[in-house]
C-alpha cells in the first residue's frame, strides 16, 4: 500500500527554518517580513483559512495585520486599501482572500496588487512570469508551489520524463500546477471538466494532480500502479449519511487508491498546510527582495 505524504510535517519543519531566516534577517538587516491578509465578508470557510494565515504569519516572527471588511464593501472601498497596503513599508505580503462578494470584481481587485507584494502569485504579472518559464521571478501560487515540493520529497530529481496529469485548469491551482511540472521537465496533461474518458486519462499519470473540488471523483482504478499521487481537493461532506457532522475528504477516494499508488497526500493534512507555509516563504521572499538580500 502506499506511503502517506505528511505534509504537516513538512510544512512544520519549513515554517520552523522560515522562523529562523526571519529572526536573521531581522537581525542583518532590520526588515521584519509584513504580511496583511484581507478578508471581506463572514464566509465560515475563508474565517478558518484567514485566521490560520495569520497565526501563522505571528509564528514565524512576522509583522502580521488583519483587515476585516463587511460583507457590503465596494470594489472602490476595497481597491483604497489595497492601494494603502501597496505603500505601507511595513507590508511585504498582501493576500485578499478569494472568494470575494459578487459586487467585487476580483480580477480587477487583483490587479490593483502590487506584483511585488503579490505573494498568492495571482497578478497577470507573476502568472505570466511562470507561464515564461521565469518561476524564480515570480511569486508562484502557493498551493502548486507547495504540491512540488511533496512531489520532490517522493521522487527527488526523478522528475524528467514523468507523465504528470493535472485534473483541473483553474488560474489558483491546476494551471500553475501544469508549468511548475513542465518547467521540471515532466510530460504534462491538463485534463478538464470537458475532458473525454477521465479514468483513462488519469491511468497515463505517473504524477497525479487532482485539482477538482469534486468529493472522492477519482477511484482507486483510476490509478495507475506506482503513481504519486497528490490530492488538493478540500471536500466538506457529511460524516455519514443524514449525519448534520461533516468531515473533509479530496478529490481522491483515498482509500481505493493506496492500494495502487506509490505515494499519496492525505486530506486533510497532505497539501493543505503546505500552501500556508509556502504562504509565509512567498512573504519572507518578498521582505529578503525588499532589503536586498538573497533568501
Ligand atoms: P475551481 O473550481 O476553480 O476549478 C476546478 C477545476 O476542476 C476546473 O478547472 C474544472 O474544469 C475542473 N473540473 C470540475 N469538475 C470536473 C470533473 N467532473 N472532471 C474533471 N474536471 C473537473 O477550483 P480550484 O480553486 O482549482 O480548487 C480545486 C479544489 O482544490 C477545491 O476543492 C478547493 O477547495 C481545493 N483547494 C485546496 C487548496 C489547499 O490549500 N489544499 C488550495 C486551493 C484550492
Amino acid at each position: 500500500t502506499a506511503t502517506l505524504i505528511n505534509g504537516k510535517t513538512s510544512a512544520a519543519a519549513l515554517i520552523e527554518r522560515i522562523a529562523a531566516d526571519t529572526a536573521l534577517l531581522r537581525q542583518k538587516t532590520g526588515v521584519q517580513p509584513g504580511l496583511a491578509v484581507v478578508i471581506v465578508g463572514d464566509d465560515p470557510a475563508s474565517q478558518v483559512y484567514v485566521s490560520n494565515k495569520s497565526r501563522t504569519a505571528e509564528r514565524c516572527g512576522f509583522h502580521s495585520v488583519q483587515h476585516t471588511l463587511a460583507a457590503e464593501t465596494t470594489e472602490e472601498q476595497l481597491l483604497l486599501l489595497v492601494a494603502q497596503l501597496n505603500a505601507d513599508p511595513k507590508v511585504h505580503g498582501i493576500l485578499v482572500q478569494l472568494p470575494l462578494p459578487t459586487q467585487i470584481a476580483a480580477a480587477a481587485v487583483i490587479r490593483a496588487i502590487d506584483p511585488a507584494k503579490d505573494v498568492d502569485g495571482f497578478h497577470d504579472i507573476n502568472a505570466g512570469r511562470i507561464a515564461s518559464g521565469a518561476a524564480h521571478e515570480a511569486f508562484v501560487p502557493c498551493t502548486p508551489a507547495g504540491a512540488m515540493i511533496l512531489i520532490r520529497e517522493v521522487l527527488g530529481d526523478g522528475l524528467a520524463g514523468k507523465h504528470a496529469v493535472v485534473v483541473g485548469r483553474s488560474n489558483i491551482v491546476g494551471k500553475p500546477m501544469a508549468s511548475l511540472l513542465l518547467a521540471a521537465d515532466c510530460t504534462v496533461t491538463i485534463a478538464h471538466s470537458r475532458t473525454v474518458d477521465l479514468p483513462a486519462v488519469c491511468r497515463m499519470a505517473d504524477i497525479l494532480v487532482a485539482a477538482v473540488g469534486r468529493p472522492e471523483l477519482i477511484r482507486g482504478d483510476w490509478i495507475k500502479p506506482g503513481a504519486v499521487v497528490i490530492d488538493v481537493g478540500i471536500n466538506r461532506v457529511p460524516a455519514g449519511p443524514g449525519d448534520p457532522k461533516t468531515r473533509l475528504v479530496g478529490d481522491v477516494a483515498t482509500a481505493e487508491a493506496m492500494e495502487r499508488a506509490a505515494a499519496i497526500t492525505p486530506v486533510p493534512g497532505g497539501v493543505g498546510p503546505m500552501t500556508i507555509a509556502l504562504l509565509m516563504l512567498n512573504t519572507l521572499t518578498s521582505a529578503c527582495r525588499h532589503a536586498g538580500v538573497s533568501v
